[in-house]
């Protein structure tokens, strides 16, 4: 949907009340209202196309930010492969601190550039958005 659209509708409608303003003839004036809601009307639906796509535009760039900001995150980790054979990231020892202790992330999330910290326990590690299993 193109902007330029709506704007034409727009125009087209005021052109027709510049033109109405001045017609004294009943069924002149009706014929040019009727022209001018048709205008208006078509003009209401390509801007709700266009707010439509806005808001999937802003969707899209909330989505391409953070997993820009994820790729810089995935730096912190080295993948790790466990005893069973599989593969966890894990977080590299220089960057464990009190605020981010020790943890793994999901090879599987972050092959789509997202994100998520398994639970384990002695036995496995889970990942609570995608359900990947790495049995230990
Ligand atoms: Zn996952």
């Amino acid at each position: 949907m193109e902007i330029g659209a709506a704007v034409t509708a727009v125009k087209g409608a005021l052109d027709l009340a510049r033109t109405a303003k001045d017609v004294n003839d009943r069924a002149q004036l009706n014929a040019a209202m009727s022209g001018i809601m048709d205008k208006l009307t078509a003009a209401q639906g390509d801007l709700l196309d266009l707010i439509t796509d806005h808001y999937q535009l802003i969707e899209e760039n909330r989505e391409l930010k953070q997993r820009l900001s994820n790729r810089g995150l995935f730096s912190q980790y080295r993948l790790v492969q466990v005893a069973a054979g599989d593969y966890i990231m894990s977080l590299k020892d220089e960057c464990v601190s009190d605020e981010q202790p020790a943890h793994a992330i999901c090879v599987k999330c972050k092959s789509e550039d997202r994100l998520s910290i398994m639970t384990e326990d002695e036995y496995w590690y889970q990942c609570p958005s995608c359900e990947h299993l790495v049995t230990l």
